[in-house]
């Protein structure tokens, strides 16, 4: 910033603006008249990772005011003795008013870390979603990028870094963390009577010499790899034609010396380090074989940290070939992008949507573009990233939640060096939203129809796939959405005019659709109750052909209720309003609202007796009952608990993919976009369930849900089946879903919507209360909806209502909705709300209410 000089950093402002401005003109002249330049103070708004409302002024310091800028990270103290990291949001001249300003403490860089676009998206998603910068920043920045005082800090048990390369600072500060093993910044600022030690932690950190607490707790380590090098004595040119003779006569051995001299580049100007896999894959060779050149005293194996990073291995995937149904659909979106910035890709499953995104995203690289490709869950990630690997290599990155916080970093820090020649595609999940992109070409938003797409809690209560369409516009660049099934919002859009739509109605290589099959639970044939007499046969048929088979059951656990034979009691959660699902594995009965996990009652707690039966099933009940049918059959299950560790994920799909299960049991999560080449039956076990969503969307979601599963049966060669199990086979959305007309499904829907004044008609804010007691929520919630009628007709508040669970945690919930007319300045109505809200939660009798705005709630 170019500042000019300024002299005294003693004066303090804390009277109202007026006296400010007096001082400002006054002052220099009457103190220092021989100073022809006036002084000048300045003040910094920033912001902090809290859910606070307001911004937070600070005052900088003469002697920072040459450093500052906006965007960057500072240290502030805050409230009694706590500092923060923020970013300075503006700079300016007026002191804040009520309050003498602090002073800044620290400035963490030297140039912006949040760039200027960065900070509109944080500015859209903090206005539209009515949520706090604070609350944005918290789910923008990785937590190790914003330590606060109470951050804790341990010392990296894995770090063999060289401590001489430390300051006598940091090395004092490293000795003092092993001492204590773990400590916040300000304890260690106090032993060591050193002030501004976050910049000290925050080299530390970068040096991987100390770790946060945090990302212990996640299991996190450092990723060590084994790499081999020549020894002293075969290091020069003599040693290395010693060493050739000596394994003249093992010819894997020699194979493995000459491998090892091209890997190494020996002979250019920069040797590299060889990976101990790499080599053994490049030689053909195993391990042992590796180890007998180690025991001959010619290589040494050394470990050493290695970027964590999933970057590409791959590249050099020959050019694509598109068919001429791929070809026209490229052709039309580029026309299309060229004319409207958004476009809708509406494709059915297998229709080569992928390898169309992969031209795409060549056009901008070409361009020396960015890319975002958005995906709704990381689960997604683990097959799209070999596939784009293969093209891309290096190019891409993936980032996600299940990353440490040091992987986090990494990869900001990669996308946002522009001389970088890695990650210029990132593929995530929802935050990579918030990574420091400059020049982003193109974002993509596969399966956009996707629910996981929104954040439900904390807020930010974002949907990634709309707040991505605001990146793309803050960039100047171009949206692809794309779906076999898409949300009633996009197609609306589309039809409309405002988005561009491109359709694509076949398979790629023209396989065929997969043909559905709605059967009768009623007169179900198993004396279990799960499988119809259809599916048995068919999964008999198919592992018979050993092909694979996917079953999907959207309930997790054993079975969802305990009842008494005799009154019909079933446990409840003591502090939510549900019944316990039971965990066979872990023999326990957990809620799925809150994890609280129970043991069995040894008795109905309503009547006494003894007699009680679990009644439904669950994903884990399946696995179970499988094999009674099937023995010979391997079985896994793909749900919420199977995959709790960081690979668990990765593996069963892995093993899916190469043959060693032959059916695989899931939820939801085996819907999203998973490419098998051997799978040619898919069960949905009860699709009821399915048809009994308690919102608007039920529809949608049910026929979306129904299609995507039965869309992994039949890829390649041959034609799919997919087998519906409910209790009425010919419900009207079962049908559709056979027929595959999502049209009528759309035109149906539609009217209804429009008839009733739901979204894509309206725009919806649910306001949901929380408090300890009932009579509260109550209370607060009427009332509430009396001020809200200052600003809303009577027919556009429905509520307040309970929802269907109203306790949870022990704290009730009651909701109020809110319907804004598409007409309505959405902007104005939420300054007016706000307006109000602020002041009706700051009485004292609903201070103990929470409050929880959700914008486009469903
Ligand atoms: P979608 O994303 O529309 O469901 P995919 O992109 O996964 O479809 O493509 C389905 C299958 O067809 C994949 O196995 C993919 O590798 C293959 N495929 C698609 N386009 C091509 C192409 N041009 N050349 C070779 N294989 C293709
Ligand atoms: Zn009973
Ligand atoms: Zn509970």
């Amino acid at each position: 910033m170019g500042i000019e000089i300024t002299w005294c950093d003693q004066l303090l402002f804390n009277g109202p603006l007026f006296s400010y401005h007096v001082s400002l003109l006054v002052i220099p002249l009457i103190l220092h008249p021989s100073f022809d330049l006036p002084l000048k103070v300045f003040f910094a708004d920033v912001v902090l990772p809290l859910a606070l409302p307001k911004t937070f002024i600070y005052r900088i310091p003469q002697n920072m005011v040459e450093f500052v800028e906006v965007g960057i990270r500072v240290v502030v103290p805050f409230g009694k003795n706590k500092l923060y990291t923020g970013i300075i949001e503006q700079i300016h001249d007026r002191a804040p008013v009520g309050y003498t300003a602090k002073y800044l403490d620290d400035v963490l860089e030297e140039s912006a870390l949040i760039n200027e676009k960065q900070m509109k998206l944080w500015d859209w998603i903090s206005s539209y979603y009515l949520c706090t910068k604070g609350e944005v920043m918290l789910a923008a920045m990785p937590s190790s990028m914003r330590l606060g005082s109470e951050t804790k800090y341990i010392p990296n048990p894995a770090f063999e870094g060289d401590i001489t390369g430390l300051s006598d600072k940091e090395q004092m500060l490293l000795q003092v963390l092993h001492d204590r093993e773990v400590m916040t910044a300000p304890e260690v600022s106090e032993i060591l009577d050193i002030k501004n030690i976050q910049r000290t932690m925050k080299r530390l950190l970068e040096a991987s010499a100390i770790l946060i607490m945090e990302d212990f707790k996640e299991g996190f380590k450092p990723k060590v790899e084994k790499f081999v090098r020549l020894t002293e004595a075969c290091i020069d040119e003599e040693g290395l034609q010693a060493a050739f003779r000596s394994v003249q006569r093992a010819p894997k051995q020699e194979e493995l010396l000459m491998a090892f001299v091209q890997l190494s580049e020996r002979y250019s100007a920069e040797a590299k380090d060889v990976q101990k896999t790499v080599l053994q894959k490049r030689a053909d060779a195993s391990s042992a074989q590796v180890t007998a050149l180690q025991k001959k005293g010619i290589f040494e194996i050394y470990e050493k940290e290695v970027g964590r990073l999933i970057y590409g291995e791959g590249g050099g995937a020959g050019p694509i070939q598109l068919s001429s149904i791929q070809e026209g659909a490229l052709t039309e979106i580029r026309n299309s992008l060229e004319e409207k910035s958004v476009t809708l890709l509406h494709g059915v499953t297998s229709s080569g949507k992928t390898e169309i995104y992969i031209s795409l995203i060549k056009e901008q690289l070409e361009l020396g573009k960015q890319v975002l490709y958005m995906l709704p869950e990381i689960a997604l990630t683990t097959q799209m990233i070999n596939r784009l690997k293969a093209h891309f290599g290096d190019l891409v990155a993936v980032y996600h939640s299940r990353f440490s916080q040091n992987e986090r970093v990494e990869l900001w820090n990669t996308i946002g060096d522009k001389n970088s020649t890695k990650a210029k595609v990132v593929l995530g999940a929802r935050s990579a939203l918030f990574l420091p992109f400059s020049e982003l070409g193109l974002v993509i938003v596969d399966e956009e129809h996707e629910t996981s797409f929104k954040q439900f809690d904390p807020a930010p209560r974002y949907n990634a796939r709309d707040a991505s369409i605001v990146l793309s516009g803050i960039h100047g660049a171009k949206t692809l959405l794309g779906s076999a099934t898409p949300s009633f919002e996009s197609y609306y859009n589309a039809k409309g005019g405002k988005y561009g739509y491109v359709q694509v109605t076949e398979r790629f290589g023209g396989v065929a659709l997969p043909k559905i099959e709605p059967v009768s639970l009623s007169g179900k044939e198993s004396n279990t109750g799960y499988f119809t007499k259809e599916l048995l046969d068919a999964i008999r048929d198919t592992l018979k052909n050993n092909e694979q088979i996917i079953l999907f059951q959207n309930r997790r656990g054993y079975a969802p209720v305990l009842l008494c034979n005799t009154c019909g009691w079933s446990p409840e959660c003591t502090r939510c309003d549900v019944t316990l699902t039971y965990h066979k594995a872990q023999d326990r009965f957990v809620c799925h609202y809150c994890g609280n996990r129970y043991t069995a009652p040894p008795s109905c707690a309503a009547c006494g007796s003894h007699g009680m039966r679990l009644a439904g099933f669950g994903t884990e009940r399946i696995e179970e009952e499988l094999p009674i049918y099937f023995p010979d059959a391997t079985v896994a299950r793909l749900d919420l608990d199977s995959t709790r560790s960081k690979n668990a994920y990765s593996r069963i799909l892995t093993d899916f993919q190469n043959g060693s299960i032959d059916i695989l049991i899931g939820t939801q999560m085996i819907t999203k976009g998973l490419d098998f080449d051997r799978v040619t039956l898919v069960g949905i076990l009860n699709a009821d369930l399915l048809l009994r969503f308690p919102d608007f969307r039920a529809g949608e979601r049910a026929y979306q849900l129904m299609t995507q599963v039965a869309g992994r049966a039949g890829r390649k060669e041959k034609q799919g089946k997919v087998i519906i199990q409910s209790q009425d086979p010919n419900q009207w959305l079962i049908q559709q879903v056979k027929h595959g007309n999502y049209e009528g499904v759309l035109n149906q829907e539609i009217k209804e919507r429009k008839e009733f004044a739901y979204p894509p008609f309206t725009r919806l804010i649910k306001l949901t209360l929380q408090h300890r007691e009932a009579e509260m929520v109550d209370y607060c919630a009427a009332e509430l909806k009396n001020e809200l009628l200052k600003i809303l007709p009577e027919h556009s508040i429905l509520g307040p209502e309970y929802p269907v669970v109203a306790r949870v945690k022990n704290r009730y919930n009651k909701n109020l909705l809110l319907k804004l007319h598409r007409n309505q300045n959405p902007a104005d109505f939420k300054g007016k709300m706000k307006n109000l809200t602020g002041p009706f939660f700051a009485k004292k009798e609903f201070k103990s209410v929470r409050l929880i705005i959700n914008v486009d709630p469903y």
